[in-house]
């Protein structure tokens, strides 16, 4: 399969790392929407929360752990930031491999 975000994980496409363990890669977004962007994405490749299965429920939780850390690391745990998932046409989301967005480091607004 030619996944994007999977040859990113095996480091066939550079990326600019923020946080990684076995679970999970963080890695700044090439197209950043605000001054921290960076996304959060399984090494497991899952299409999107809707391919979620139940045996993936402890990958989620890593998924989130790892958000906590990136907002430590990226300096926008003290004033906050958002989480987005896109899923499907849609939701606008482009590449097919499950990520989540965390944006901050400055005020964001709500509306669509
Ligand atoms: P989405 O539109 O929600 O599927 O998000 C895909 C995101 O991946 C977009 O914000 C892109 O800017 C980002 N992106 C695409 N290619 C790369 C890449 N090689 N390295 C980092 N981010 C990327
Ligand atoms: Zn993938």
């Amino acid at each position: 399969m030619d996944c994007l975000f999977c040859r990113i994980v095996k480091g066939e496409i550079p990326s600019n790392k923020v946080f990684e363990n076995e679970h999970v890669v963080a890695f700044h977004d090439i197209n950043p929407v605000a001054p921290v962007h960076v996304l959060v994405i399984p090494k497991k490749h899952i299409a999107s929360v809707m391919d979620i299965q139940e045996a993936d429920k402890p990958l989620i939780g890593e998924i989130h752990l790892a958000v906590q850390e990136v907002a430590k690391l990226t300096g926008v745990a003290d004033n906050g930031f958002r989480v987005v998932t896109n899923i499907g046409k849609h939701g606008q989301q482009t590449v097919f491999h499950l990520h989540y967005h965390v944006v901050g480091g400055r005020q964001l607004e709500w509306h669509f």
